[in-house]
């Protein structure tokens, strides 16, 4: 009798927890924690904290599936958040946030002239870049809430149903983001997708990081090594022209590690480019980069499935936006590495295929292992 008054406690205890700021799952040390952080329309945005017992700590918010805080211990044990964000919803909602630590879809990055031809049907997407269509539309994966489907101090399992058409893209796709993070630092985020008519499909995190956590204004000291002896040339608009030169003797060669700096200044704009990885002609799951930031200590490693990565080195931030604590976002004042298929494959018949058909499961996993040096 004892026993059963105590787990009658217990599932009440559970079930009125279910909507406060902490939510009890399995066991104690799994609690999830969840924080409200703003209204939009109806929708409450919370964010969730994963955490382990290294001193490692994600937040990723509802809205767009996004990573507003990555706290990670530098090499003396001091924890600091290596990637851009604001303090508030209000500062990712605004019409300048360029993406900051979401989830990008249906296609990361561009199609050119926002048109693709598919099965003889031609489609027509929002012009939002330039007269090139970016990162999925007007309103892409980044500006939709997500349902959370399951979700413990470890991983969160977020789901979103894009119906057809939505931003002009074929087919009611579902997709299924999970995040975990690892007893050893390593950040992993599983991508799987299904459709009912056959859509073009890139997804990508779109994380700003500075290894420093606030101390260094920009990235120029990082290094950073890329595993990949190709980059996909673009023109004035960063639409690929179809050719995948050679980076050797180029400030794209990547392939030793380099500091961000070095060469940036040889290309126009900066770096903005799909660097094509040699993942030894597989599909597997590879290291493919290395940044690394001497001061702190801090590295991360990028392991991918996916045959692409976008080094893009913040070239439009331009100190107009004030981020956490105040912080101006200055010119290359963070880097992404974003892990993808080639950007316009769609249109370019070389590329490798982005086109999900009915039937197929897409599935691709990249993470973000941090350690220190
Ligand atoms: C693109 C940049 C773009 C940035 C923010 C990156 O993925 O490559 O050209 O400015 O996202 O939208």
């Amino acid at each position: 009798m004892k026993i059963q008054i105590y787990l009658l406690l217990c599932a009440v205890a559970i079930g009125c927890n279910s909507n406060s700021s902490s939510t009890s799952t399995t066991n104690e040390t799994k609690q999830m924690s969840k924080e409200y952080f703003g209204k939009i329309g109806n929708d409450s945005v919370y964010k969730f904290t994963l955490k382990n017992a290294k001193g490692m700590e994600v937040k990723i918010m509802n809205y767009g599936a996004t990573i507003t805080n990555l706290i990670v211990p530098d090499k003396n044990g001091t924890a600091g958040d290596v990637v851009l964000g604001f303090d508030s919803l209000e500062g990712y909602l605004q019409k300048g946030n360029p993406y900051f630590g979401c989830i990008v879809g249906r296609y990361a990055n561009r199609i050119a002239n926002g048109k693709f031809t598919l099965d003889g049907k031609t489609y027509t997407l929002a012009q939002n870049n330039d007269g090139n269509s970016l990162h999925g539309g007007l309103k892409g994966f980044d500006k939709v809430i997500w349902d959370v489907k399951e979700s413990d101090s470890n991983h969160i399992v977020f789901h979103y149903l894009s119906k057809d058409m939505e931003e002009g893209y074929p087919g009611n796709l579902d997709v299924t983001v999970t995040y975990s993070l690892s007893a050893d630092n390593e950040l992993k985020i599983d991508y799987s997708a299904t459709t009912d008519k056959a859509t073009p499909l890139n997804l990508t995190n779109h994380a700003y990081f500075n290894l420093s956590a606030g101390k260094d204004s920009t990235i120029l000291d990082h290094e950073l090594q890329i595993d990949a002896n190709k980059f996909s040339e673009v023109n004035a608009s960063l639409i690929p022209t179809g050719k995948l030169p050679d980076v050797k003797n180029t400030p794209m060669d990547f392939t030793s590690s380099k500091k961000v700096g070095q060469d940036i200044s040889k290309v126009e704009g900066g770096f903005d480019h799909n660097w094509v990885l040699n993942k030894k002609g597989n599909a597997g799951f590879d290291k493919v980069a290395t940044l690394y930031h001497a001061a702190s200590g801090r590295l991360m490693d990028v392991y991918t499935t996916q045959p692409g990565i976008q080094f893009y080195s913040g070239n439009f931030l331009d100190g107009t936006l004030s981020g956490k604590n105040g912080q101006k976002y200055v010119k290359h004042a963070a880097l992404c590495l974003e892990t993808q298929h080639f950007p316009d494959s769609p249109n370019q018949p070389f590329f490798p295929n982005t086109i999900l058909k009915p039937g197929e499961t897409y599935h691709h996993v990249t993470s973000y292992k941090f350690s220190t040096k």
